[in-house]
């Protein structure tokens, strides 16, 4: 038995890897959540390769809205992605960001997207928040998302976020607005012009934070922009 082996076996002990949702242990392979879970026991948006975005009003020169799943106030869902939030588990975040690529492939809008080049864009925190954290969780979701559906992850020095939001929730749609207005910036043009954005994020509740960064974009002549969350409210 190898070194490695040995001290996986002790943590194993110690700390039994099961899966948050149903307790039965984890493989190697994966985290927080077991496969059989992670595919089952969420609400998927898009059941029926329909688009999300039909429900939703989009600003112009965003093409569509894709979510995962529909967000489970206080259930499974909210639990997993705190965790993914704030607690440094970022294999989580790129397990997750495989099944939202195979839902992206599912949906029949998205798919006409994804046959063209894209570029990733994980929604970028503001430095201070980024230390506080240790890192961006959406990063991780693109991760997972490039590694099934492929797709170029955008350098985080080509957009920045240059205003530390406060929390938006409780916030009404008009404070949700200025809070987040002139939030981000394109330090390289050249990483956006021209190209076909889809914007990664978390949760997708008003839009607010993901429509301000697309108007950036525009501003900056990129081709197509979607948005892929995990979760929608
Ligand atoms: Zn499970």
């Amino acid at each position: 038995m190898g070194v490695k082996r040995f001290k996986e076996g002790i943590l194993e002990v110690l700390f039994p890897r099961v899966c948050v949702v149903c307790g039965h242990s984890l493989s190697p392979q994966e985290n927080v959540l077991c496969v059989e879970c992670l595919s089952s026991k969420f609400e998927e948006t898009v059941p029926n390769g329909t688009a999300t975005s039909e429900r939703i009003l989009l600003p112009e020169g965003i093409q569509f809205q894709h979510a995962l799943w529909t967000f489970d106030k206080g259930g499974y869902l909210q639990e997993l992605l705190h965790q993914l939030k704030y607690h440094r588990i970022t294999g989580v975040g790129v397990d997750i960001g495989r099944q939202l690529a195979v839902s992206m492939k599912k949906n029949s809008l998205m798919s006409s997207f994804l046959v063209e080049p894209y570029q990733l864009l994980p929604v970028p925190l503001h430095p201070k928040k980024r230390r506080m954290r240790g890192y961006n969780q959406a990063y991780y979701i693109a991760k997972g998302i490039a590694e099934v559906a492929g797709g170029e992850i955008i350098s985080k020095k080509a957009v920045i976020r240059v205003k530390n939001t406060k929390t938006q929730t409780g916030f009404s749609l008009e404070k949700r607005r200025r809070n987040i207005e002139n939030a981000f910036k394109v330090v390289h043009p050249d990483s956006v012009e021209g190209k076909n954005i889809i914007i990664v994020d978390d949760v997708f509740t008003t839009g607010s934070t993901t429509f301000e960064l697309a108007s950036v974009l525009k501003a900056s002549h990129c081709e197509k922009i979607a948005i892929v969350t995990v979760a929608q409210a």
